[in-house]
């Protein structure tokens, strides 16, 4: 790794003087510091952020709860509370990477991760994302890659968490030119279904500061499907979230990961899913709505089905 200079923020705008024009921010560094070793990024300047007061706290509202940028992944699921008001929170964060992983990896590191696109990651391949002029994967080994893209860049969004506040229809608050934007995930990740350079919308210099949670659906579930059991990113992830009263679903949301640049819904499948009970045949016709524009590439036409029963089975888990 190119050699680099090291500061500590203590607080958000001393971060953003801090990172200035070639810097970097660095959370748990699970992400930032494979990156650095394999020459994917050369900041001239780390700065820490992990002394910012109050990042790195839970908030339970009676109807929001704030999740600071900071607060790391076993946090999220060892707390009790969201255990219990948001089990399929949770259940993602319990099947990211490793326990010694979780430890350190925070939120906001989560939410910004780069592609794990094999060819980006290797170092001496100079890809459509890396400012190439040709995608890799497109015509050559892309089982991991998307079945949908707004773009030529292939490389899926592979963050469990940005699946699973999408479902939630979390908030990401991230500070940006000295304002507080307020980010929908379609928002957050707008710019990656755009444009092939980008991994998310935010701009240099952006610090997401926190994600809220509307508590309006107490009824959530998360599943995805791996190579490996542990220690892996998911081949697709499923997030869904929604009330279930009278045996009848309210403001249903489902969202998937690792099959697109954004977390994957279909506004069309959360309408139809609004008011049904959840029975077989309504969790499969929501399964073919979401998927129905898929479009499989050479080695990743397994997607498809393995989509649809994590979409089925993910949905049944909201009868509890
Ligand atoms: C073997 C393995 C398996 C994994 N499996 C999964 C999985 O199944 N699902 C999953 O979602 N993840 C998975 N991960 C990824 C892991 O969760 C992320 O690498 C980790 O969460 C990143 O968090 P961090 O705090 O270490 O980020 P860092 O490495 O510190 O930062 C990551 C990026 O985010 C930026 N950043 C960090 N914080 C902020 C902030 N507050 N504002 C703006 N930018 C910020 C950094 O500049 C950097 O670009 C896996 C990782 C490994 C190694
Ligand atoms: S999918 Fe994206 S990251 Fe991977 S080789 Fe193609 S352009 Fe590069």
């Amino acid at each position: 790794m190119k050699a680099f200079e090291y500061a500590t923020a203590l607080s958000p705008s001393s971060a953003r003087d801090l990172i200035a024009d070639n810097g970097a921010y660095i959370a748990g560094g699970n992400d930032l510091l494979g990156r650095l070793k394999e020459y994917l990024d050369a900041p001239a300047r780390l700065v820490n952020i992990k002394a910012i007061p109050g990042l790195d706290t839970i908030q339970y509202g009676d109807d929001c709860w704030t999740i600071g940028s900071l607060v790391t992944i076993a946090t999220l699921e060892k707390d009790e509370k969201i255990r219990s008001a948001l089990p399929g929170l949770h259940q993602a964060a319990a099947e990211i990477a490793s326990p010694q992983i979780r430890n350190v990896a925070t939120v906001g590191g989560n939410l910004a991760q780069h592609s794990r696109c094999w060819y980006y990651r290797q170092r001496d391949v100079q890809c459509l994302k890396k400012n190439g002029d040709l995608c890799y994967a497109r015509n050559s080994d892309n089982r991991y890659h998307s079945l949908f893209s707004g773009n030529d860049c292939i490389s899926p969004v592979v963050s469990s968490l940005g699946a699973t506040f999408a479902a939630l229809d979390a908030t990401a608050v991230v500070l940006s030119g000295g304002q507080e934007l307020r980010w929908s995930m379609a928002e957050f990740y707008a710019d990656a279904w755009k444009m092939h350079l980008a991994h998310n919308s935010l701009k240099p210099g952006d610090l997401i500061l926190r994600v809220e949670i509307p508590l309006s659906r107490p009824r959530s579930a998360y599943l995805q499907a791996s190579d490996k059991h542990v220690f892996d990113w998911a081949l697709v992830s499923c997030a869904a979230a929604a009330d279930y009263v009278d045996g009848k679903l309210v403001s249903p949301r489902v969202a998937l990961g690792s099959i697109s640049p954004v977390p994957h819904q279909m506004d069309k499948a959360n309408q139809f899913l609004e008011g049904k009970p959840l029975d077989s045949t309504t969790v499969a016709h929501a399964a073919d709505l979401l998927l129905a524009n898929a479009r499989p590439l050479e080695h990743n036409a397994y997607k498809v089905p393995m989509a649809h029963a994590l979409i089925c089975r993910t949905l049944l888990k909201l009868k509890g």
